[in-house]
């Protein structure tokens, strides 16, 4: 891995798990052949992101997602950095986390409502249900 980019990845962590973080298309951040290219290593969909290198300028986080659930429901938190944006997709789901519904309730905000560098899980779902009380 790039030696800069190591750095970066090295000092994150997966917010919901506590789990390091790894790439697995970061050497071809110009082919997507996913919509990401880093994630945690115990579960790709606590929290994956993309953050492409060119090899010249410092690597940015540009849009990250997460899933975490709660009681009855999946809570998926999709940001991108560049136009201050966040959505959340909220489904209902069984005590298996099988979706229940086929539709999410779809909420955007025009700005970035989670900071996931000093986080947990606890305080992401404390926020969401925060965030989603006012709609
Ligand atoms: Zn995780």
């Amino acid at each position: 891995m790039d030696k800069i980019v190591k750095i970066i990845v090295n000092a994150l962590r997966c917010p919901i798990c506590k789990s390091q973080i790894d790439g697995h298309d970061m050497y071809y951040p110009n082919i997507r052949s996913t919509s990401f290219n880093f994630h945690c290593v115990s579960n790709y969909h606590d929290y994956r992101f993309w953050m492409p290198y060119d090899g010249y300028s410092v690597p940015k986080i540009l849009y990250d997602m997460v899933d975490v659930y709660d009681g009855h429901y999946l809570y998926r938190i999709d940001q991108k950095y560049d136009i201050n944006e966040t959505i959340i997709d909220v489904w209902g789901v069984d005590v298996e986390h099988n979706m229940i519904n086929e539709q999410s309730k779809i909420f955007t905000y025009q700005q970035i409502l989670f900071d996931y560098q000093n986080t947990d899980r606890n305080k992401i779902v404390n926020r969401l249900k925060t965030v989603l009380t006012f709609q």
